[in-house]
Formats: structure tokens, C-alpha cells, sequence
């Protein structure tokens, strides 16, 4: 008897629980037909069913967009949907489908808000350093020769050259600026490009230019690509370029590799020779590469981003063995550093495309790729913007009823202003107001955003920037993380460990 009440004790336990469970599951949500409730119940199952790759990575390409914070992320994403005929905010950039980030902490071992030197150097040799220093430890001062030279850091290319993958450069640039230089140069003074940089005491002391150390550079069999700008720190006075010492340092190339090949432009870059053979070098202007928004398109002139990544992929696809891929797009910051939003964006547009070709050529199983920026900037993006607004446009709010205003709003000056802007920079001017924005086109390519503090050059920020990461060890970006701990990622990813030690 006792049995019997036990099974229908069970028997209305059960009935009760799936009664319950039934109403949960008939529960009608209100909101659960509208288009963002379903977008955003389709994106929480593809999280649910995300599984982490925990397998090594044959190859890495990690991209550096140059001060590129997330109010950059923010305006280039909506840029690029309204340029594509859309609202804009609700476009997605090519790294955005990432499926793991983090946060990074971007201060250098001396420097509350850094610069790319220190940064960089972080992020490639797993070590924070001081402003200014490519891959010199923190332990001396800047633009000590003598110190320098026995505190090197070992940069993640390095290492990957010793390993036996094979590693190329790309930036938009001089390939001898701060952020590629870290991947290849130890110097106590990121300015030391060419050798007439650099004070006669110094030379004596035997430290060299970042141009003559890219040349000399003999880690493993060297850098199998390397695409950028800044070919006036390679060259002689009497060849257009800066140098004073009378070398030829790409001649010096030509006659290190035999094999190699010496590109300067697009028409170049599209001819090149993709097979296994030598080195490439490709430096297509004298000085940066040109801004994406200025960039002349046809042969003769610069190849985009994407288009250097593009090669640079075919080429290291073809050898042997994995390979370390290192792409800065460095002119998101001198476009904030003019305080122009149009030159930053389009770079930032242009990273994004770069990005999706290097997507689209590899296997997510295989290949890690990141993208993160080394320091922000002092770029915001406010007021109340109405949906849709040109984000390069001046203010445009919502009326009482949430419908766009006609007119633009007006600041308590009774004047426009344009939602992105900077805290510093060429926008403020010294005891003077703001200028009045009514008959000035802000959506133009040569337009100072507004700012508070005149500065000649808008400074960087220094509040955290976004890593956006896919394939092997992606799932290691979680949390917020000092940004030199990218590289122990790196490192991990590929084993290098095992590698080293063959
Ligand atoms: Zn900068």
C-alpha cells in the first residue's frame, strides 16, 4: 500500500514539474516577434553552441589599427554603413564577427597614455616598456645607446624567425615607424630612423638606425614579406632620400638577397611573383604611405591595405611551415592626430576590408587572427544624435515625439555642432571661440573636428582598447588584460616553446 501512495505521490510530482515547465516554455514574451528580440535570440544560439579551439595554430596574423580606440571602431562602423547606403549603426566591420574579446590596458612602464614604441613593444615581446623604446627593456633611459644594447626584448617575430616560421611585415607607415620597427629593431630612441636622425656620440657608440637594422636584420632565414612606406630613410641624399651617410640600403638588400624582389608600386605588387623564392620588399613611398582617402588607385600609385595583405598571403601560403603575419594600419592615428575624423575613418574602413581578406584566404581552424589597436585617442562621439545621422555630419536631434528635427541643434553659443569632435588638437584655437560651423561643410575631407585644448598635435587616449580575436586559443582573449599578455597568447598559440627548443 505503502508503495502504491509512493508512485502517485511521484506520479503528481511529475505532473506538476512538467506543468511548470510547460509554462515556461509557452510563456509568451511580449517583445519576442520584434526583428532586434529575434536577431539577438539567433546571436545567443550560435553563442551556445560556440566551442573554443583549443588545438595549436599553424599560422597567426595579428593587425594593429594605429590609436584605433573604440569610439574609432564605433564612427568607422557606421561610416562605412552609411557609405554603403544604410542607417550606419547597425553595420557590422569585418572583425566584429569575432567571436572572443578582451580589453587591454594600454599604459607603458613609465607613461600613463603611451605611444606606439612602448606599446608595440608590449604587445610583441610580452613585457611592458617605456615611451619611445622599440624592444629595449625598461631598465635604461631613453636614448641611452650604451644600456641599450645588452636590455634587448625578443620580439614574437624574432622568435617566430627562430622557430622556422616564416614572417612578414605590412604597414601603411615607414616600415621604419614605431610600431613595424618593433617587430625587427632594438632602439633606446624610436626617432633614430635614418642614420641623420641619430647624434654623432651615438653612432660611436655603435647603435644604428631602425632603416640599416631592417637591412642587417638576421634572425633565422629574415622576413620573407615586408610591405610599407619610407623608402627616403633606405636612400641617399643624392637618391631622394635622407640619408648622410652615402649608403644605398636598398641596393644593400638587392645585394643581400639575390633572389629577392624590390617592388615600389601597385602595378609592381600585382606582377609579383608569388612562387617560393627569395624575399620581398616593397616600399611604395618615401616617406607614410598616403592616407586611404588620398590614396592614388591606379598602377602607378599605392597599393590599399588589403591589397599588400592579399600578397603578402598568397606569398607566405606558398612555403613551407606556418607563418607570423604582422599588419599595422598605421595612419588611423595621423588622421587623429590632425584632428581630421574623415582620414582616421577611411583607414579604419580600409582595415576592416583588409581584415576580411585575410578572413576569406585562411581556415579558422588553423589560423589565429587578431585585431586590436595600441593606444586610443582623445576622439569622442556625443550628443543625441537622431538615427542615421551622417556621423561626419553636425548634430541632428530627435523632436518631442522621437521623429528627427529638421533643423540642426544648436549648442548655448546658438551655433551647430557636429557629433564626433576631440578633447585637443588643431579644432581649438588660442583665445578664441568656436567657429561658427552654419555654412561649413563638416562632412569634407579636409575638416577639423572641434576641440577644447589647441594643441598642434591631437594626443593619444589612454583609456583601454578593444582585441577582437578567431581561431586556435581565440578564447584566451576574455576579461580585461594588460596588453602584453597578447603575446603570451601568441606564443602559446603557436607552441612556440616546442619550436624553440627543436
Ligand atoms: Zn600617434
Amino acid at each position: 500500500m505503502a508503495d502504491n501512495l509512493r508512485k502517485i505521490y511521484l506520479m503528481n510530482a511529475i505532473f506538476i514539474i512538467s506543468l511548470i515547465s510547460s509554462q515556461v516554455q509557452s510563456a509568451e514574451i511580449k517583445q519576442s516577434q520584434e526583428t532586434y528580440f529575434t536577431e539577438a535570440n539567433t546571436v545567443l544560439d550560435k553563442k551556445l553552441n560556440q566551442k573554443p579551439i583549443t588545438s595549436p595554430a599553424k599560422n597567426i596574423i595579428l593587425f594593429i589599427g594605429d590609436g584605433m580606440g573604440i569610439s574609432t571602431v564605433t564612427a568607422t562602423r557606421i561610416l562605412d554603413g552609411q557609405l554603403k547606403g544604410h542607417t550606419g549603426e547597425e553595420n557590422i566591420l569585418s572583425w566584429e564577427t569575432f567571436p572572443y574579446t578582451a580589453l587591454a590596458k594600454t599604459y607603458s612602464s613609465n607613461q600613463q597614455i603611451s605611444d606606439s614604441a612602448g606599446t608595440a613593444s608590449a604587445i610583441l615581446s610580452g613585457s611592458k616598456t617605456k615611451e619611445g623604446f622599440i624592444g629595449i627593456n625598461q631598465s635604461v633611459e631613453r636614448g641611452d645607446c650604451k644600456g641599450s644594447q645588452n636590455n634587448h626584448l625578443d620580439s614574437f617575430l624574432e622568435l617566430s624567425e627562430k622557430a622556422g616560421l616564416n614572417t612578414g611585415i605590412i604597414t601603411t607607415t615607414r616600415i621604419t615607424h614605431a610600431t613595424p620597427a618593433a617587430a625587427y629593431a632594438h632602439s633606446s630612441e624610436r626617432d633614430w630612423e635614418n642614420d641623420a636622425d641619430i647624434p654623432d656620440e651615438v653612432k660611436q657608440q655603435g647603435c644604428t638606425d631602425i632603416a640599416q637594422q631592417f637591412v642587417d636584420f638576421s634572425v633565422g632565414n629574415g622576413i620573407e614579406v615586408a610591405f610599407g612606406g619610407g623608402r627616403g630613410n633606405f636612400l641617399p641624399e643624392n637618391k631622394g632620400g635622407m640619408r648622410t651617410d652615402g649608403r644605398d640600403l636598398i641596393k644593400t638588400w638587392k645585394n643581400r638577397y639575390k633572389d629577392g624582389q624590390y617592388i615600389t608600386n601597385t602595378k609592381d605588387l600585382n606582377d609579383l611573383s608569388t612562387d617560393d623564392k627569395g624575399p620581398v620588399l616593397g616600399l611604395f613611398n618615401n616617406n607614410h604611405m598616403e592616407f586611404d582617402a588620398l590614396r592614388s588607385k591606379d598602377a602607378d600609385g599605392e597599393p590599399s591595405l588589403a591589397q599588400m595583405t592579399g600578397k603578402a598571403l598568397q606569398i607566405l601560403q606558398k612555403k613551407d611551415g606556418g607563418y607570423f603575419l604582422y599588419i599595422e594600419a598605421g595612419r588611423i592615428d595621423h588622421g587623429h592626430h590632425r584632428g581630421n575624423a574623415y582620414r582616421a575613418l577611411h583607414d579604419g574602413i580600409a582595415l576592416a576590408e583588409a581584415v576580411k581578406v585575410a578572413k576569406e584566404m585562411t581556415k579558422n581552424d588553423d589560423t589565429l587572427i587578431i585585431v586590436t589597436a595600441d593606444h586610443s585617442h582623445g576622439f569622442v562621439m556625443t550628443g543625441y544624435a537622431t538615427r542615421g545621422n551622417p556621423i561626419l555630419g553636425k548634430m541632428r536631434e530627435n523632436d518631442n515625439q522621437g521623429n528627427a528635427e529638421k533643423e540642426n541643434a544648436l549648442g548655448l553659443d546658438d551655433m551647430p555642432y557636429t557629433t564626433l569632435g576631440y578633447y585637443n588638437g588643431q579644432g581649438a584655437e588660442i583665445n578664441k571661440g568656436r567657429t561658427d560651423l552654419t555654412h561649413i561643410d563638416t562632412e569634407a575631407k579636409n575638416f577639423i573636428q572641434q576641440a577644447v585644448v589647441p594643441l598642434e598635435n591631437e594626443s593619444h587616449g589612454g583609456e583601454d582598447v578593444a582585441i577582437y580575436a578567431d581561431g586556435p586559443d581565440a578564447y584566451l582573449f576574455q576579461g580585461v588584460v594588460e596588453q602584453n599578455y597578447i603575446f603570451h597568447v601568441l606564443y602559446h598559440a603557436l607552441r612556440l616553446e616546442k619550436k624553440l627548443k627543436k
